[in-house]
């Protein structure tokens, strides 16, 4: 006999744990089910785990850094064990905590792999074996994503690593390459190279965080390459060469073939659905390459199926998938939430320096047919960053000339990803030049930057 529920979730990362609480909120009968770790990707192999060892190199590079402030400190070093250890001591503890969010929210979980099994059916198995029958009006499905694999470079967990060795090396590598420089890639390479490891990042695209504003990705490649990095864009990893303890990679960048040789080589060159073994064939789902398809509240093409979250497609980030779910379970609930603006949806990358964006960059917004005002401030000019030893990297607003609407901000210095969201509440509240430009910013701080970014868009810049 199936056991009836209201709601069932398939998957415990973010987008599915925050849909199962909220539904818990609106008086859902909930379950939940989760075939690996509860908190998904991002609190076990993403989002946590990278920031505690980015910590763990910021602190390096300031131990490193300790004559400017006035300290001395000999044989400084570091047990990389121990670094790794703390990381997935940090992520056990998160996944513990959503363990008990859902308890506390009567949420029932069932441990196994979920997949549909006819219409309001869902069979959940644990190696194979039967587990539960679960019925229900309502499915989510948030099964989240994996890392896409170029063909003859599979991480095969020695000498190609995926993001998950990548997390939990048992030494530190003296030389990596590492493939794709979007938010992963950029993070993993400035891990490394911090923690002083010799990195090559390699981007097929013109510029590194190809979706950022042109601007910052110039900022950024530029640091990194002063920082000791080696940068190679418009290039193209045709072919690895695996040694007994080193790898090759036979790189093409601008006509000419290079071998490129380390220890280690990340793969981070994109992310694919998880759309397999769920039950899908015969229903109406629709999937697009590795993505199911869904309208603005997340309903697939199957009555009663919905889909959220990383399974979903771009942009691949947490924030995005629990907001997804919010919106999917309160318009199950009959509830009339807004549909998500994807304009909205700040994007963060916590390398050295830290990257932010959210909205439109300047070219996107050109193309989009905005007349556009443009404001740039830099950090040099912000007494709280020259205080703090970390005066680089700029703010730039990107306005529409016509309405002053907030079309885009980027930010590239200290601390932008915390502050990324005082633009991302500008834009939700459809904020205007002029209300940013009549908010008061507290003093000192490196905020004052977004403030004057905004000033210089209209001619009023203060300290520059
Ligand atoms: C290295 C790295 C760093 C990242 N850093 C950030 C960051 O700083 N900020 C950010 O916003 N995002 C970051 N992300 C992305 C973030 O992790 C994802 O966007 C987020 O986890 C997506 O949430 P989700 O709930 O859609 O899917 P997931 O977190 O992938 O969760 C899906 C869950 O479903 C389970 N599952 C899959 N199939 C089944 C099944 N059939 N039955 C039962 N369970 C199933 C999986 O085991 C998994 O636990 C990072 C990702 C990586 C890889």
């Amino acid at each position: 006999m199936a056991e009836t529920f209201d709601l069932v979730v398939v998957g415990g990362g973010p987008g599915g744990y925050v849909a199962a609480i909220r539904a818990s909120q609106l008086k859902m009968k909930v379950a939940l089910v989760e075939r690996e770790n509860l908190g998904g990707i991002c609190l076990n192999w993403g989002c946590i785990p990278t920031k505690a060892l980015l910590r763990a190199s910021e602190i390096n590079h300031l131990l490193h850094s300790l004559d400017a402030y006035g300290f001395a400190a000999d044989n400084v070093r570091f047990d990389f064990a121990k670094v790794v250890k703390r990381s997935r001591a940090v992520a056990g503890q998160l996944s513990g905590g959503v363990k008990h969010l859902l308890k506390k929210n009567k949420v029932t979980v069932f441990d196994g792999q979920g997949a549909l099994a006819g219409p309001g059916k869902l069979k959940v198995t644990k190696d194979g074996k039967p587990v539960a029958e679960l019925a229900a009006k309502h499915i989510i499905l948030a099964t989240g994503a994996r890392a896409r694999v170029l063909p003859g470079m599979e991480p095969d967990g020695k000498l190609i690593w995926s993001y998950r060795e990548a997390m939990t090396p048992a030494a530190l590598p003296k030389k990596i390459i590492v493939m794709g420089s979007g938010a992963i890639g950029s993070e993993f390479a400035s891990f490394y190279l911090n923690m002083g490891a010799e990195v090559t990042l390699i981007e097929v695209m013109d510029r590194i965080l190809p979706v950022e504003d042109a601007e910052i990705s110039a900022f950024v490649h530029k640091a990194f390459v002063g920082q000791g990095m080696k940068v190679i864009t418009n290039a193209r990893v045709q072919g690895v060469r695996k040694g007994a303890d080193s790898i090759t990679a036979i790189v093409e960048a601008n006509g000419k073939v290079q071998d490129i040789t380390a220890d280690k080589l990340i793969s981070a060159v994109g992310i694919v659905g998880n759309v397999e073994n769920l039950g899908l064939e015969g229903t109406k789902v629709e999937v697009d390459r590795t993505h199911v398809k869904t309208d603005p509240m997340g309903r697939t093409g199957e009555p009663g199926v919905y889909a959220i979250g990383d399974l979903t497609g771009a942009p691949w980030l947490a924030h995005k998938a629990s907001h997804e779910g919010i919106i999917c379970v309160e318009a199950i609930a009959g509830l009339h939430p807004h549909p998500m603006d994807v304009l909205n949806i700040p994007g963060c990358t916590y390398c050295r320096p830290q990257v932010a964006s959210v909205g439109l960059t300047e070219a996107r917004a050109k193309e989009a047919g905005h007349e556009v005002r443009v404001g740039r401030f830099p950090f040099i000019g912000n007494g709280k960053a020259i205080a703090m030893g970390e005066p680089e990297g700029f703010v730039k607003t990107v306005f529409d000339a016509k309405t002053g609407e907030l079309l885009g901000a980027h930010m590239v210095g200290p601390e932008v990803t915390e502050m990324i969201q005082g633009y991302g509440i500008a834009r939700t509240l459809e904020s205007t030049e002029a209300e940013l430009m009549h908010t008061v910013f507290p003093h000192p701080t490196v905020s004052e930057a977004m403030h004057e970014s905004v000033l210089d868009a209209y001619g009023r810049v203060i300290h520059i």
